[in-house]
């Protein structure tokens, strides 16, 4: 019996590794799925120097041919503002925050930053331009203090932990016995949604981008993190445009300008108090979210 068994512990192992490998390689296509229709115009330019004025005018834009997702969707954000859009699951938030980023074309209407279309910007430079905080941040297995730095190759180690202070992750690290080099990720250790988005805010902190977007998680956190993410969110979005794709209302009462969306449209607009004296759908969220909290 001795003898089959290290053969078939070995067996377990390969299994284990392969089946971790098969997942890696699933995420790494997740990650890298992009619309094949997406692709650079002949005539594109990168975009330098970028200021982060952001405009969307008269938007429209659907995922299938039978259902309109964004119907003449249209803002401006001036460099350095920050832009929240709140409205009820489903009204098109985190798709107007993928169509910024380029991952699908629009239908009609045009995108663009500093006055520039999108569709005439390379993506690269686009994407240079814009730093991403995702709802859900995959995580390399690999340390935590690498998974801040990727985002700049030549980091220091005391740029990366600036970083992580701006971002209110750093004291959680120096809690953990290896400190920045804890193995993160599947194989590593888990970390909780917000711990994952003050690490992705690290990230887009040492990109230093002109323009921020931050996808806020769905999932419940609780007050401390909550409070924590908002500390870390208004430093990373001093100086930058910012757009943030608010779930939680207490998020975006600061903000230079409220987008009210209902499926698919802009329906009310202006800053938390001139939204508050509307007394319509913003209005009605925000008492509902107060009884919810209560
Ligand atoms: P939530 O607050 O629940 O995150 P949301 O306002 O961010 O919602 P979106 O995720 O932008 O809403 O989705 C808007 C609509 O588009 C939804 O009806 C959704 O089902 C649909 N949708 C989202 N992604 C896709 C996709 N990849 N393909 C087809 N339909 C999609």
């Amino acid at each position: 019996l001795n003898q089959l068994y290290r053969p078939l512990n070995i067996l377990g192992f390969a299994y284990r590794e392969i089946k971790q490998a098969l997942t890696d390689l699933e995420r790494m296509f997740q990650l890298l799925e992009e619309p094949p229709e997406v692709i650079d115009a002949p005539h594109a330019q990168p975009i330098t120097d970028v200021r982060g004025r952001i405009e969307f005018e008269d938007v429209d834009f659907h995922y299938d041919d039978d259902r309109q997702i964004l119907s003449g969707l249209s803002f401006t954000a001036e460099p350095g503002q920050t832009v929240a859009v709140v409205g009820p699951t489903g009204a098109g938030k985190s798709t107007l925050s993928r169509i910024l980023y380029r991952f699908y074309d629009i239908a009609g209407g045009a995108v663009r930053i500093d006055g520039h279309d999108i569709r005439d910007i390379t993506q690269a430079s686009l994407r240079a331009a814009i730093g991403m905080v995702p709802q859900d941040t995959v995580l390399f297995n690999d340390t935590i203090g690498y998974n801040i730095g990727y985002a700049k190759p030549d980091a220091s180690q005391s740029e990366i932990e600036q970083a992580a202070a701006d971002a209110q992750i750093h004291d959680f690290i120096a809690t953990l016995p290896k400190g920045y080099d804890t193995m993160v990720g599947e194989r590593g250790l888990k970390l909780s949604g917000g711990e994952k988005q003050r690490v992705a805010i690290a990230r887009t902190l040492l990109k230093d981008p002109a323009i921020l977007i931050l996808d806020e998680a769905t999932s419940a956190l609780d007050s401390a993190t909550e409070k924590d993410i908002q500390v870390a969110l208004s430093l990373a979005s001093e100086g930058r445009t910012t757009l943030v794709v608010a779930h939680r209302l207490s998020t975006v009462q600061d903000a230079d300008l409220i987008l009210v969306m209902d499926q698919g449209r802009i329906v009310e607009r202006g800053t938390h108090a001139e939204l508050l004296s509307q007394a319509g759908l913003y209005a009605e969220l925000w008492h509902r979210q107060d009884t919810v909290d209560a």
